[in-house]
């Protein structure tokens, strides 16, 4: 098959450098990609908010099926406008993409079909939220019903920091995401990710990650898009695991095909971990980013007929094998982000970080220019690794780190604290 890839973050480095080693896969093209990726596929330069552009490009090259990264493109709808031109596509339609793009919608399904989830309320005006947040009390949870990249939720510690958050959300600083807004109390307990492969109907579990959000070592400092994650999460164990499906991801397939938009893709569940057991946080409707960089190289089985098998409605028959090792991946980023960073810098000694054992490196703000590796933005390598535990995943990681020399980038030094401390 001739495959067409859209994004350019490590996450799509990890999917092409898995969908690359498939027998099923003759041609690989990503659009617009990054340096990491150029070495697995075809990078084109394609704008992914032009869909029209998209498919033309799909008849141009012959392309039997495309592999959406991303949940941008997702919610607007690729999957429908591929599928209406006749090529095969993964991942959600629009209105199944829902369950990221609008969080009212996510908490009132979970509401009908019975879901462990925060109690919460939509709103859309900031007289009815601020008064709903006085009656709740602190902390509490404020979030912009949108997708905004990360910034739209607010724990408040006070009424005042909550009453400020609803402000800023309908002062319109996030723009049409913040038309409206979910309120919901606050969970405490462990948080860790769940992924699930949907066809529709069934759910095939696939692993267990945690994430580190903060730019600092301790968890500290500002979020970020994530700086490092691991796989399997041990706080995730097979019960836990018996439950995410029975109490939550298969009630929202079922919920999602009674209303008519039956979710295909990948489901990925954010989920807090209570003493009463695991409540939904929210969905992602696509692989994460880092996690995928932890997912890929656990996967033993090929990749591409369990995408393709999603689409096709035929998961039921399919059986996927993990590798029993741990992984870890260490996300190295411009000095700077999430704030302003600089671009262009030289990255040197990949090669040589590569050639540690059970190290794989996924680029995701990176570009080639006469042959050197240049920084393009703000994360910008994912440096992975297998190992029998997480703490030897995280020893090689590091060692491979050691071996990298980019004077303009930092990383935490302490990706994968919380498992290797129950290891110990
Ligand atoms: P979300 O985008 O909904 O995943 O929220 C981003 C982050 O905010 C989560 O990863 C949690 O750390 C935190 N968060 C969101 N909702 C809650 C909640 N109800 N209780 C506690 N923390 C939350």
């Amino acid at each position: 098959m001739n495959i067409l890839l859209l994004g350019s973050g490590g996450r799509e480095h990890a999917l092409a450098w898995k969908m690359a080693a498939s027998p099923l896969t003759d041609r690989l093209f990503c659009a617009p990609g990054n340096a990491g990726i150029a070495q697995e596929a075809a990078c084109s330069a394609l704008d992914l908010t032009d869909h029209a552009a998209i498919i033309a490009f799909c008849r141009a090259h012959g392309i039997d099926f495309v592999v959406v990264g991303p949940e941008a493109p997702l919610c607007a709808g690729i999957v429908d406008d591929l599928e209406a031109a006749g090529i095969k596509a993964f991942g959600p339609s629009r209105v199944a993409a829902q369950l990221e793009g609008s969080k009212g919608f996510t908490k009132d399904l979970c509401r009908v079909a019975g879901i462990p989830t925060a109690a919460y309320e939509r709103f859309h005006a900031a007289a009815e939220a601020k008064a709903y947040v006085r009656s709740r009390g602190t902390p509490i949870v404020v979030k912009a019903d949108g997708l905004a990249a990360g910034k739209g939720v607010v724990v408040a510690e006070s009424i005042g920091e909550a009453e400020a958050a609803i402000d800023m959300i309908f002062g319109g600083e996030l723009g049409a995401a913040g038309a409206e807004l979910v309120i919901e109390d606050f969970l405490s307990g462990e948080e860790a990710s769940f992924f699930a492969l949907c066809d529709g109907e069934t759910a095939l579990p696939l692993a267990s990650a945690q994430d580190h959000k903060r730019a600092f070592d301790g968890d500290k400092g500002p979020n970020t898009g994530g700086m490092g994650a691991y796989s399997p999460a041990p706080i995730i164990d097979a019960g836990t695991s018996a439950r995410v499906m029975a109490e939550i991801i298969q009630p929202t397939l079922r919920a999602m095909k009674a209303m008519g938009a039956p979710y295909k893709g990948v489901l990925y569940a954010g989920l807090m971990i209570t003493p009463e057991g695991p409540m939904l946080i929210e969905y992602n409707v696509r692989f994460g980013d880092p996690e995928c960089q932890v997912l890929m190289p656990r996967l033993m089985s090929d990749l591409v007929p369990a995408l393709l098998a999603s689409c096709d409605g035929v998961l039921k028959s399919l059986d996927l094998r993990w590798h029993p090792q741990s992984a870890l991946t260490v996300v190295m980023a411009a000095k700077g982000y999430p704030g302003a960073y600089a671009k262009g810098s030289v990255i040197e000694g990949l090669a040589e970080a590569a050639a540690v054992e059970g190290v794989e490196i996924f680029h995701a703000g990176t570009k080639q220019d006469a042959g050197r590796i240049l920084a393009n933005g703000g994360r910008v390598l994912n440096v992975s690794a297998l190992g029998k535990t997480v703490s030897e995943a995280q020893a090689r990681a590091y060692a491979a780190i050691a071996r990298i020399q980019w004077p303009e980038g930092y990383y935490r030094h302490d990706i994968g604290w919380r498992a290797i401390e129950r290891e110990k």
